[in-house]
């Protein structure tokens, strides 16, 4: 039975299993980890020095060594151990870490609620400029506005505006940059509408010309911008849609670092993501440790270290199934495996080609 009061109902159970979980993806998983290591090394170097210095110290010694525990059945890998810096406006394995969980975390809200929710996929933007302090606030304001409209509406004391219709809302902020146009902040949302809504409308109807609702009300509140898209999000593969929404706030690979730490000292302590009615409870708080729940059952500790500029493997399973031997091998792009046990340099032997850009899908 669909719980009625979905506002009500109890949280579903959180944690799993963040990002590619198998074995065979653990090597290109720690290269990945190392691309995006060496971006977070480069922003402590430059950071080094005078008042700067500890969060210098904190980036530097982000994610020194990776614990990885794999679980053979049924082939799932978690992060149990790490320490990482916190910055994740500053460090891109902070960033993908708290992604790769807020995902997890809503993507199990949302098939928890399914029953009695229809979701849409909303995005809100205001117009490009110079100041990105300046351009937040205007879509916070506004988004804030909005969402008092809607509350009055409710309340019978105003007019009707889309979101109205939402029982729950998850939204993130996004802020894009490019030498050209300055910064562009925009808002991903999932509402949460009861289920056998009629869609939400965006932009302009193109035979009839009629303004749509959703781009009305953000024009009154903007009082300057029109720009909004709606789609519906699919269900049978939410994945897309939960990792658009819970994205990197900053993409590293387009911010020369100078920009990235303007960015962050204007950001940081602000809640990039929030979320009300149905939907409450999905955000990650601002201390998670950033690692995975453990599974049960029987299982292997792999653990790397940095060392400079590559994660290396320093200890492995000593008595490995043929299984595992079989599985290493993989890891290591074709070896016996037999190699592997407290092995240094594994996964060395070929260049890491993958820059920060191909690294950044969040999820
Ligand atoms: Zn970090």
């Amino acid at each position: 039975m669909p719980n009625p009061r979905p506002t009500k109902a109890k949280p579903p159970v959180l944690g799993g299993v963040t990002g590619a979980s198998g074995i065979n993806t653990l090597r290109q998983d720690v290269e990945d980890y190392g691309t995006r290591k060496r971006r977070t090394n480069a922003t402590g170097r430059y950071l080094a020095g005078g008042s700067t210095d500890k969060l210098s110290h904190r980036l530097l010694r982000c994610a020194r060594h990776l614990n990885w525990r794999w679980y053979p059945e049924p082939d799932k890998r978690v992060l149990y151990g790490a320490k990482f810096c916190q910055l994740h406006l500053l460090c891109p394995n902070c960033a993908h870490r708290r992604a790769s969980r807020q995902a997890v975390r809503v993507h199990e809200k949302l098939l928890y609620l399914a029953e009695q929710h229809d979701y849409w996929f909303v995005t809100l933007t205001v117009a490009n400029g110079p100041d990105l302090a300046e351009r937040f606030e205007h879509l916070v304001r506004s988004f804030k506005a909005l969402r008092q409209l809607s509350r009055d509406h409710l309340r019978g004391k105003g007019r009707y505006v889309e979101l109205s219709r939402a029982e729950g809302l998850v939204w993130a902020f996004e802020f894009t940059h490019s030498e050209e146009n300055g910064w562009h902040p925009h808002i991903h949302m999932i509402a949460a509408l009861p289920k056998g809504s009629g869609p939400i409308r965006y932009g302009v109807h193109p035979l009839t010309g009629e303004v749509s609702q959703l781009r009305q009300d953000w024009h009154d509140v903007t009082g300057d911008s029109i720009i909004t898209h709606a789609e519906p999000l699919d269900m049978s593969n939410p994945h897309k849609s939960v990792c658009e929404l819970v994205k990197y706030s900053l993409k590293f690979a387009d911010l020369a670092i100078p920009d990235q730490i303007d960015a962050y000292e204007t950001l940081r302590g602000r809640k990039l993501m929030e979320c009300s009615g149905s939907l409450r409870g999905v955000e990650l708080s601002e201390d998670d440790t950033l690692l995975d729940d453990l599974l049960t059952g029987k299982y292997f500790d792999f653990l790397y270290r940095w060392h400079g500029e590559a994660y290396t493997l320093v200890s492995a399973p000593l008595t490995p199934s043929q299984s595992l031997l079989e599985s290493l091998s993989r890891v290591n792009g074709g070896g016996n495996g037999q190699n592997h046990h407290h092995a240094d340099g594994v996964g060395q032997s070929e260049p890491d080609a993958r820059d920060l850009r191909e690294v950044e899908g969040a999820c």
